[in-house]
């Protein structure tokens, strides 16, 4: 049976850097860039995608829906 894997796509552009999408990922997936967007705010990034489930927990609490959660077939 093929095993579910998640992914995620951040809106960098659109990201205010609030950080609450790395404090809600239950599996330590997402970090803050030390870069800046053109706005001058930092964004979220995955630093270890190997980890993610595609739970959504990040993507329902980004104040702006910045975030698309993807399930990928591995
Ligand atoms: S989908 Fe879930 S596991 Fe993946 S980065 Fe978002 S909160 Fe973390
Ligand atoms: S919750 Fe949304 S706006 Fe806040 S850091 Fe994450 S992606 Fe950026």
């Amino acid at each position: 049976m093929a095993k579910i894997k998640g992914a995620i796509v951040v809106d960098t552009a659109r990201c205010k850097g609030c950080d609450i999408c790395v404090t809600s990922c239950p599996f330590d997936v997402l970090r803050m860039s030390r870069e800046v967007n053109e706005k001058g705010y930092t964004y979220s990034y995955m630093l270890n995608p190997d980890n993610c489930t595609g739970c959504a927990s990040c993507g329902l609490v980004c104040p702006d829906g910045c975030i698309k959660v993807y399930k990928l077939k591995v």
